[in-house]
């Protein structure tokens, strides 16, 4: 009964409950590492955790359909208006809303290789082509994604950095590509993983608004911010941008508790810096490590980083799993001998490690 692009699509997987997991190894759950959703290893910022319990007491209230609150420290904080911002369950839930106000059955999305799955997804649940651009490098073609767009391109996906690559483009690589997109063809930035960028060369898309009103930057929460339970996501776009996604989306999309810890943590300044140490020297544990292995990895600007463990990857994988260490295979990604791992504390990192040492020697 579906419609067509409905009927083509392959799910997003998420990975098992960890309980059910442990159950069918045999081990112990507090054994299990889980390293395989680009997940805060930190644990959830005090202040936001203070703020979600206080929010309990709304529990018979509708939340906030306006996110007024979040809203305000948002714009406060990124210095826009708050009429520039659109709320989302996540920002898979503003991905989605993008795609339903401004494509439709006959139009082309573009997205590149190896990118993040949900674009493909959001494209077909509403009947358009999906143009996927051969990567370079394993990141953005971002010359050959210009060059695919045609009379049908409505929207182009840029996530800087990418999932599961973690490749990254320089501000002057996207200003450039940005300055060659036709005006009536909308580029989304997906930022999810832009807290973690430090150094100057990097872009920042919401300085990037005023010169490209064709532009919609999207940020998340369950990254740096460490919330990704609650789902709260985010666009900065033009106002009039904003507007059109503000109809559309569920009048509710943001519920109370999600509002009341998002708001309270984008306060807690040091949460933020400790998230982004924390995977930076996390990064640099992995890839030492990796390189000390001799495994070729794709150097990661993210959380997570996606190490070439070679044809037997799915086993490589299993095996990880029955040391109790839960990583994501990215085949569904057409990357076939890459696992992707997120970065964990360092006493995880060690643990992925050396699960790794014995996944590899016991495959072959
Ligand atoms: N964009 C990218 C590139 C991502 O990797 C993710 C999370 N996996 C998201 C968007 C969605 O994040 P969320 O819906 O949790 O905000």
């Amino acid at each position: 009964l579906a419609v067509k692009g409905v009927q083509a699509l392959s799910p997003y997987q998420p990975g098992k409950p960890i309980d059910e997991l442990a159950r069918e190894l045999g081990l112990n759950p507090a054994e299990i590492i889980k390293l395989a959703s680009n997940e805060n290893p930190l644990g959830p910022s005090d202040k936001a955790l203070s703020a979600a319990k206080a929010a309990l007491s709304e529990l018979c209230l509708y939340p906030d359909g306006n996110g007024f609150e979040l809203k305000q420290a948002l714009a406060g904080r990124l210095g826009v208006e708050m009429s520039q911002i659109t709320l989302g369950n996540g920002s898979n839930d503003v991905l989605e809303v993008i795609a339903r106000c401004f494509a439709a059955r006959d139009s082309e999305i573009i997205f590149s290789q190896y990118a993040f799955a949900v674009y493909p997804i959001v494209t077909q649940a509403i009947g358009a082509t999906g143009v996927s651009v051969p990567a370079k490098d394993w990141g953005h073609d971002l010359d050959a994604m210009v060059a695919a767009v045609t009379d049908r391109t409505r929207l182009i996906f840029v996530a800087n950095p990418n999932n599961p690559t973690g490749t990254v483009h320089t501000a002057d690589a996207v200003e450039a590509f940005l300055e060659k997109v036709p005006e009536n063809v909308l580029v989304v930035l997906d930022e999810a993983y832009c807290e973690y960028l430090k150094g100057g060369q990097y872009p920042d898309g919401i300085r990037l608004l005023s010169r490209f009103p064709n532009l919609i930057v999207c940020r998340t929460f369950s990254k740096a911010w460490g919330l990704a339970a609650l789902r709260v996501g985010y666009s900065v776009s033009s106002p009039a941008i904003a507007d059109i996604l503000n109809r559309v989306r569920q009048p509710f999309n943001v519920d109370t508790i999600a509002l009341a810890a998002a708001t309270a943590v984008l306060s807690d300044e040091a949460y933020l810096e400790r998230s982004c140490e924390v995977n930076a020297a996390g990064l640099r544990q992995l890839e030492q490590a990796l390189d000390d292995m001799g495994l070729p990895y794709i150097p990661s600007a993210g959380n997570f980083i996606a190490v070439e463990v070679g044809e037997r990857a799915q086993e490589i994988y299993q095996a990880l799993l029955a040391h109790g260490v839960i990583v994501r295979p990215v085949a569904g990604y057409g990357m076939p001998k890459h696992l992707r791992v997120s970065v964990g504390l360092p006493e995880e990192n060690s643990r992925f490690i050396e699960a790794l040492g014995h996944s590899l020697a016991s495959v072959g």
